[in-house]
């Protein structure tokens, strides 16, 4: 970490000189790395005698929800469960922490009330592009996870604020960002920080099963129906899974059922393009997920067509036309990128 590093830790530093009304905000639809690095922050901000809440722009799947149960004196509102009650603490808020996003259109139905607080932000985030909104930033793109970044903020307002619990919560966001170790962006730092966390006494392995072993019946159905929904797009090194709503529906959906179905596209030998669609009746839009292997920026991919962006090999968008009409459009525009995909 550098010159920038430094001056945004000092900056910081003095904010937190005195006890401070302190809100910390996960994008909208949290995932792993968002919740982990949020109560991560949140433990080591409370016990530094700051008045902590983290406001979730709206709910989180289940095999998440032990980082808020094992941390009961965070207090953690979900935004759309209780508006009036996260608005009240918004508006006494001195800092703003908005953590692994960097546009404040992240943040949900969160997006206005953020935009409109007067309170200081501060953004630790590791997404392509941040927008210009926080005093102070920890902005690092090529960081495998904002749980690393806040392990190397909070270690450097002070050396020895580690906790089990901590340790446990950064444990859970490097290890889902990171795909359990395996992508491109995970360093010797990575797991050097990883080695760290192990010191105090964290039960990794109880963390994956918690994760990653908590499958219920009809998600595996619906994992099923993803697979068999699966197109080859061989001439593109791609692959495309979409979920209508009936479908999902059909298998008693839950938030987070869908997390991972996409990276089953990128396991086939030579795909370096994985995509997936999901209807979303409710909402009137397809959420879409992007997955690349090597060079090919699906972040750049997510901007130009479908309204989202990420990072280079993990991204996200979504399209207000129908399912058919977008994997429609999808198609009509893969032929563009043959070339990338196939000659890597
Ligand atoms: P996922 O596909 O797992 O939802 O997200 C992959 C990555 O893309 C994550 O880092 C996530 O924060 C980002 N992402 C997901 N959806 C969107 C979106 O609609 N807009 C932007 N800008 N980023 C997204
Ligand atoms: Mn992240």
């Amino acid at each position: 970490m550098g010159e920038a590093f430094q001056k945004s830790i000092e900056l910081l530093s003095n904010k937190l000189n005195t006890p401070k009304n302190i809100s910390i905000i996960p994008h909208k639809d949290p995932d792993g790395d968002a919740l982990g690095s949020c109560m991560g922050l949140a433990l080591f901000l409370q016990n530094k005698n700051h008045n902590v809440s983290i406001i979730s722009p709206n709910d989180f799947p289940d095999f998440l929800a032990w980082i808020a149960k094992d941390n009961k004196s965070i207090s953690l509102i979900k935004y759309n469960e209780k508006p009036k009650e996260a608005e009240e603490i918004l508006r006494k808020t001195d800092l703003i922490f908005t953590l692994d996003f960097n546009s404040l259109g992240r943040a949900g139905d969160l997006k206005e009330i953020l935009k409109e607080s007067t309170a200081s932000k501060i953004m630790i985030d590791h997404h392509e592009s941040p927008d210009d909104y926080a005093e102070i930033m920890f902005s690092y793109p090529k960081i495998a996870s904002t749980c690393e970044i806040v392990y190397d903020v909070i270690t450097s307002l002070e050396a020895k604020c580690l906790t089990k619990n901590i340790a446990t919560c950064l444990y859970a966001g490097i290890m889902t960002d990171t795909g359990s170790f395996r992508f491109e962006a995970t360093t010797s730092k990575t797991h050097k920080i990883v080695a760290t966390l192990k010191e105090f006494d964290i039960e990794s392995h109880k963390i994956h099963q918690r994760i990653f072993d908590s499958f219920t019946v009809g998600r595996m159905k619906l994992l099923g129906k993803a697979l068999s929904n699966m197109q080859y797009l061989n001439e593109y090194n791609t692959t495309l899974i979409t979920l209508t709503q009936e479908e999902l529906d059909s298998t008693n959906f839950q938030k987070g059922y869908t997390e991972g179905f996409v990276n089953y596209g990128l396991s086939l030998k030579g795909i370096k393009f994985a995509v997936i669609m999901i209807e979303n009746k409710k909402e009137g839009i397809i959420k879409i997920s992007f997955r690349s292997k090597g060079e090919f920026s699906v972040d750049v991919f997510a901007k130009t067509y479908f309204n989202g962006g990420g990072h280079k090999n993990a991204a996200g968008g979504s399209s207000k036309e129908t399912l058919k009409e977008t994997e429609k459009k999808f198609k009509e525009v893969l032929p563009l990128y043959k070339k990338q995909l196939c000659t890597q």
